[in-house]
């Protein structure tokens, strides 16, 4: 204790100088192992108020993370919440040192062009077969768009990603079609919107790395130096995208007038922008501000947040789907951990494959992401939709579907006019499958909620599991820690050779509950699934089935495909990967 009496006695209540102290006994050999423990337990709790401060402060200028208890979420999960959704806390804060209405046919065909060139690869327009009508009013050029949908399948396909690639787009796209068809938020729109929602979807991760932002702005990447680690991904999924329309026979948008061509520019890069997860706090909280307000809502924000819904969607489908999804994007998250590993970087969060806790950060981020980002979808249509409803009802058309004025900013007469190569079609009132008389609300958000419910139960069973299978491994490290019996030693390490090892002498997949449910060379497609693909209840209106529309297609090939395997052999593929674990 001589070299700590110097020490003034304040000074020892700080923590550093108590940990100085006790090291400078260490290397004198003159220690008490009773106040080693103690002053140990002191600086961790220390440590502990620092981080629930340093939390708090975040929780201070973000309060939709305000829930975040500090023994309810892991702390690596709160790390990813933080280091994603929010632009305070990024890495290097926290590691200083370191219209008319769009026609029913239209709009699908519009749409479903758009999709179905994702899911075909062949380039030949035989079994296309649409109205002439449609193809008329049909103003985006055919043989451009073929060529633009394959020029996006390349860039989707370029880096292998498990995660964001072709099929991540194509689902993404076909989901934003679908909020606007269930929500009835189409009539809200005008042609021109929802050409755009359509295109930025199709867009919105072209050609992404299969890396963060974060890693790109860590590894000085080229497009990091380009925008100024500012939405790095974002800025050139929309830019690339345009730069492909350069190029004449890519031009899909030649037909626009120039006008059209701006505010459909200026809305793309305003919804693309707004994916990037850093600005999801800011985002949900200035929309829900909105939604207060007595004023419409802003369209180029409620479109911004249908795609931002869209794209975090997985989670509010079926369980087969979503897990599949999860699977894909945690090799993803792991194959940047391998990258940063590789670089002598830090694991960032959900990164390390080999202590990712994947069943517990699902329930962060269906908490605290995905379910406040749906209820304010659903809250956002309803505002907007309600009244469309109402007043449509009220003037007795026919189909709910005329164009009508409303207090939120329905497009006008006047605005019809005003584009003219936007004009609806002519079949108006009489085509009702779309129409608003047929938009429900209540049940589109009831089984919206009721599917995340059930998919996080899923989560929670599974990370009962993982903490178990977390807590055996603690163990058998401990273990071989402490031991300095050589002997048994090896006998530890032998143990757990032959845990890891199959039956059959293989190697056993890292001790993570990240499975080998999803062949991960060709995305989403297991071709080795002969297993028929079996759609639920027809009935069911909820963005599993406009999914199953989209998956029952091979992306490869266009043939109807396994595109999932059953409840049943997924179950079983997780309990084999943790009994596996
Ligand atoms: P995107 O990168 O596709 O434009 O935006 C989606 C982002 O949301 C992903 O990069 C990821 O950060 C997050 N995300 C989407 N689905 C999941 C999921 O199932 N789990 C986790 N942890 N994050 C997800
Ligand atoms: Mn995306």
């Amino acid at each position: 204790m001589d070299d700590c009496v110097t020490i003034k006695k304040k000074h020892l209540q700080r923590p550093i100088f108590r940990l100085r102290c006790l090291v400078k006994q260490l290397e004198k050999g003159d220690i008490n192992v009773v106040d080693l423990k103690k002053n140990i337990e002191y600086a961790a709790s220390v440590l502990e108020a620092v981080y629930i401060d340093e939390t708090r402060k975040l929780l201070d200028t973000e309060d939709e993370l305000s829930d975040i208890q500090s023994d309810s979420v892991p702390l690596e999960v709160r790390d990813w919440l933080a280091s994603t959704f929010t632009r305070e806390m990024g890495i290097v804060k926290r590691r200083p040192e370191e219209k008319p209405k769009f026609r029913s046919i239209v709009h699908a065909v519009q749409a479903g062009i758009f999709v179905e060139r994702m899911y075909r690869r062949t380039s030949s327009m035989v079994g296309l077969a649409y109205p002439a009508e449609v193809i008329v009013t049909f103003k985006i050029p055919v043989p451009n768009l073929i060529s633009f949908a394959e020029a996006l399948e390349v860039g989707y396909s370029k880096y292998k990603n498990p995660y964001h690639n072709l099929i991540h787009a194509a689902d993404v796209t076909q989901t934003v079609h679908y909020i606007m068809i269930h929500t009835g938020i189409m009539h809200w729109l005008t042609e021109l919107e929802i050409l755009a929602m359509i295109f930025a979807a199709a867009v919105h991760d072209y050609e992404h790395t299969g890396t963060t932002n974060n890693f790109h702005i860590q590894t000085r990447s080229d497009v990091a130096i380009l925008y100024n680690d500012r939405s790095v991904l974002e800025n050139h999924h929309v830019s690339a995208a345009y730069r492909l329309m350069q190029e004449e026979e890519m031009n899909i948008l030649a037909n626009l007038t120039k006008d059209d061509w701006r505010e459909l520019r200026s809305l793309v890069i305003e919804m693309v922008l707004s994916t990037d997860m850093s600005g999801h706090f800011q985002q949900i909280k200035t929309m829900r501000h909105t939604l207060q307000q007595t004023e419409g809502v802003d369209k180029a924000k409620a479109m911004s947040l249908i795609l931002h819904a869209a794209d975090i969607s997985h989670p509010a489908k079926s369980w087969e789907l979503h897990y599949r999804w999860t699977m894909a994007l945690m090799e993803e998250f792991f194959r940047q951990g391998d990258k940063e590993a590789a670089l002598g970087l830090q694991f960032s969060p959900l990164c390390d494959r080999k202590s990712t806790l994947v069943a517990q950060s699902q329930i962060g981020f269906i908490d605290f992401i995905v379910e406040p980002t749906f209820s304010l979808l659903t809250d956002s249509m309803e505002k907007i939709v309600m009244p469309l409803i109402e007043e449509a009802s009220k003037s007795e058309s026919p189909a709910f579907g005329t164009p009508s004025q409303n207090s939120l900013g329905a497009v006008s007469n006047a605005e019809a006019q005003r584009r003219p190569s936007f004009k609806s079609t002519s079949d108006g009132g009489t085509h009702t499958e779309n129409s608003l008389a047929t938009v429900d609300l209540t049940s589109f958000k009831d089984n919206l909620m009721k599917i995340i419910q059930a998919n996080k139960e899923r989560w929670k069973e599974l990370a009962v599991e993982e903490e178990l299978v977390k807590n055996v491994g603690e163990q058998e490290k401990d273990q071989s820690r402490n031991s300095t019996d050589a002997q048994l030693q090896e006998e530890t390490t032998r143990i757990q050779n032959e845990s890891s090892q199959g039956s059959d002498g293989t190697t056993c997949p890292p001790r993570s509950i990240v499975l080998q449910v999803v062949s991960f060379d060709t995305p989403l497609s297991d071709e080795s699934n002969s297993e028929k693909c079996t759609n639920s209840d027809p009935n069911q209106k909820d963005l599993t089935d406009a999914q199953q529309e989209t998956q029952n297609t091979d992306p490869l090939n266009g043939e109807p495909k396994h595109c999932k395997k059953s409840e049943d052999s997924v179950k079983a593929t997780e309990k084999e990967a943790l009994i596996q674990n």
